[in-house]
């Protein structure tokens, strides 16, 4: 079974890759010629990653899943959500969009947040939707060197660390990422 992410993130590809061996082979975009932009303007992970996925499915031919992930704050009513990458700007630059996030929760209480995925699956024309939750705190100040995004300012519920004080090893094995990626493994596993 031949199956194209439509990413060309190469730290993504290479994790999925790794968990889909034996099951699958994982194409990117650029092993089947898809080298336009990919239109992603929904207002929801899901409607974001099934309109990548579908995209595929519908001009290339291929079974396709995407994903879509960010990050919701509780007292900022769920902000930055789907703008995580572009909440401070079009530059989507993380150190910018940390500050964003530590200066609208000075002083507040509920530091409560989550990371959200959500995957989609175009196979055999059905649709198939998989999500990965994982629930922590944002910190006052950055901590550690590792990950990307906010890494630095989200401490997992049940750690005293951050994910970017993580090794990529053990983030991908509780991340919201890694849990919907095993869902989606399941399922592929289960339909061999
Ligand atoms: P994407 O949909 O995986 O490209 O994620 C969109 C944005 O959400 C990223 O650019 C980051 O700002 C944020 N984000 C998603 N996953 C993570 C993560 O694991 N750590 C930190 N930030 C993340």
């Amino acid at each position: 079974m031949k199956l194209v992410i439509a990413t060309n993130n190469l730290h993504k590809l290479v994790e999925i890759q790794d968990k889909l061996h034996g099951v699958c082979e994982v194409l990117n975009l650029s092993q089947i010629a898809c080298t336009e932009e990919i239109p992603e303007d929904g207002d929801t992970f899901e409607a974001n990653a099934l309109q990548k996925a579908e995209y595929v499915y519908a001009n290339y031919g291929y079974d396709c899943f995407a994903d879509d992930s960010g990050l919701e704050i509780e007292a900022l009513d769920g902000r930055p959500g789907v703008y995580s990458a572009r909440y401070s700007g079009q530059d989507k630059d993380s150190e910018k969009n940390m500050d964003k996030v530590l200066m609208e929760l000075q002083g507040v209480e509920n530091r409560c947040a989550q990371f959200r995925t959500v995957v989609a699956l175009v196979i055999n024309g059905e649709k198939h939707l998989f999500e990965g939750v994982i629930k922590g705190t944002i910190l006052t100040e950055r901590h550690g060197e590792g990950g990307f995004g906010y890494d630095p300012i989200f401490q997992p519920d049940g750690y005293d660390c951050t994910f970017a004080e993580m090794s990529l090893e053990e983030k991908n094995k509780i991340s919201h990422r890694g849990q919907a990626i095993d869902k989606l493994c399941q399922f592929l596993k289960n339909l061999n």
